[in-house]
């Protein structure tokens, strides 16, 4: 890898990847079947993740995507959060499955799931790919969970750092050297 300034360490490998996705695909096509969700993206993170859960879940549904203020450039949640880009569908009476690449503080999704709950769907459920448990600030459900991971910075899998590493098909952590 050409990087001078940082080492890449794979913490999830592909493989192991795709037998959480399935697992997650199973679980929402048993909750979902015959309900036509809404499955919400949120940007740019979970767009990798996102793309192989619908091809696992297998099933009519809907994909839209959402734009939220996130990390920028450092590796510090601001707090701060805002809808860059919103929806482009009707959420009253839908079924929302809002779909995250990892879940730190919990503020980004808490205001999510919140800010969505204020349209009438008929639900709001939660699936992230992974969690920093230990990162908590405010208490968040997640009803869909790959897995558990350490308080590390984590690229790939459509994780970045600096619009870097999105690429990449295992989910690294990211040591600065
Ligand atoms: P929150 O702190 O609000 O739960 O997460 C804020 C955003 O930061 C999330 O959308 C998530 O994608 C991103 N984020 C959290 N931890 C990491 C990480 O380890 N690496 C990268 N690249 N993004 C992260
Ligand atoms: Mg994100």
């Amino acid at each position: 890898m050409v990087d001078t300034g940082s080492e890449l360490k794979v913490l999830i490998s592909r493989r192991r990847i795709a037998a959480v996705v399935k697992r997650l695909a199973e679980e929402i096509r048993g909750d979902y079947t015959g309900l036509n969700p809404l499955v919400v993206g949120i940007l740019k993170g979970s767009f990798v993740f996102l793309a192989d859960l619908v091809r696992a879940v297998n099933m009519p549904l809907q994909v839209d995507f959402v734009k939220l203020t996130s990390y920028g450039d450092s590796t510090q949640s601001s707090g701060r959060i805002t809808v860059l880009l919103d929806l482009n569908c009707q959420l009253a009476g839908r079924h929302v499955l809002v779909v995250e690449d990892i879940v730190d503080s919990g503020l980004t999704t808490a205001f999510l799931c919140d800010y969505l709950r204020q349209k009438g769907p008929a639900s709001v459920k939660l699936c992230a790919f992974t969690s920093k448990p230990s990162r908590r600030k405010v208490d968040i459900r997640i009803d869909y969970l790959g897995l558990e991971v350490p308080d590390k910075f984590l690229v790939g899998y459509g994780l970045d750092c600096a619009e870097r590493y999105r690429y990449l098909p295992d989910l690294c952590e990211l040591k600065e050297k």
